[in-house]
């Protein structure tokens, strides 16, 4: 059984409160995840505290900043296993949030995961992000685009400007080396639209590493030239 009451107090000391049935939805979601784990390879973290405080501690960290938005669109890109998106999703029955992943098989854990908690307004999507970005009915159509570790910023920016409406926001989860990171974006946040609008420092309770949230504004439309064909952004990134 998942500690609830340990998830509970660690997310009401950051002033964000937890119903029963949202602790209930994370005992199931942390279940299925870890059957299916012994099945595909879901996550490299067994550790059910590690899962509990790296995975969906650190998911809904988003919730306290300032430009998170309960009745947003939001789009979760390179998705995994549904990290950031299906614990916000939990915390959130508004969110209509699309879940896109480039593996067909985490499309089907998370399917199963939306089934089995009733999840309503959620899509999941067997994707690249950069088809998606030149998709008409995706591109620029989302308040919210966040990501979790899945590439570098300048990268991850190609992959996710393309996708957010003008005024909407992208927001990176991003570790120790965020700063670095941010340094060689310039030109990406130019040529996409983009600018830094907030940088958040988090620790994550019990030592477990450090978290910074990278908030990017989308400030104009970005040219048709972006996204770049599938794997152009990973290999020459701008
Ligand atoms: N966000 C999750 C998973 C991170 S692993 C978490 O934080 O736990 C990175 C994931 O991004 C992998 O599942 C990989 O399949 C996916 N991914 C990588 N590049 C992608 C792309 N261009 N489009 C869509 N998904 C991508």
């Amino acid at each position: 059984m998942m500690d609830g009451m340990k998830l509970k107090g660690m997310l009401e000391d950051r002033g964000i409160k937890v119903s029963n049935s949202q602790l209930e939805m994370f005992e199931i979601y942390l279940k299925e995840l870890k059957e299916w784990n012994n099945r595909f390879n879901l996550t490299a973290l067994k550790d059910e505290n590690e899962i509990i405080i790296k995975h969906i501690y650190d998911s809904l960290l988003i919730i306290s900043t300032a430009n998170w938005q309960k009745e947003a669109k939001v789009i979760d890109v390179g998705t995994g296993a549904g990290f950031p998106g299906i614990p916000l999703k939990i915390m959130n029955e508004e969110l209509e949030i699309t879940l896109v992943d480039s593996t067909e098989k985490k499309k089907e854990f998370l399917e199963h995961v939306i089934e089995i908690l009733k999840l309503n307004k959620v899509t999941a999507l067997h994707a690249r992000a950069e088809e998606l970005g030149r998709r008409e009915e995706c591109r620029e159509n989302y308040d919210i685009a966040v990501a979790r570790a899945v590439a570098k910023l300048p990268i991850l920016l190609e992959y996710c400007l393309p996708l957010v409406k003008v005024g909407g926001v992208f927001i990176a989860y991003k570790g120790s080396r965020a700063v670095e990171e941010l340094e060689s974006a310039g030109k990406a946040l130019q040529e996409l639209g983009g600018k830094v609008a907030r940088i958040t420092e988090f620790a994550l309770p019990e030592n477990q590493g450090k978290r910074v949230l990278i908030e990017i504004k989308k400030e104009s439309k970005t040219d048709k030239r972006y996204p770049r064909r599938i794997g152009v952004a990973a290999k020459r990134s701008l």
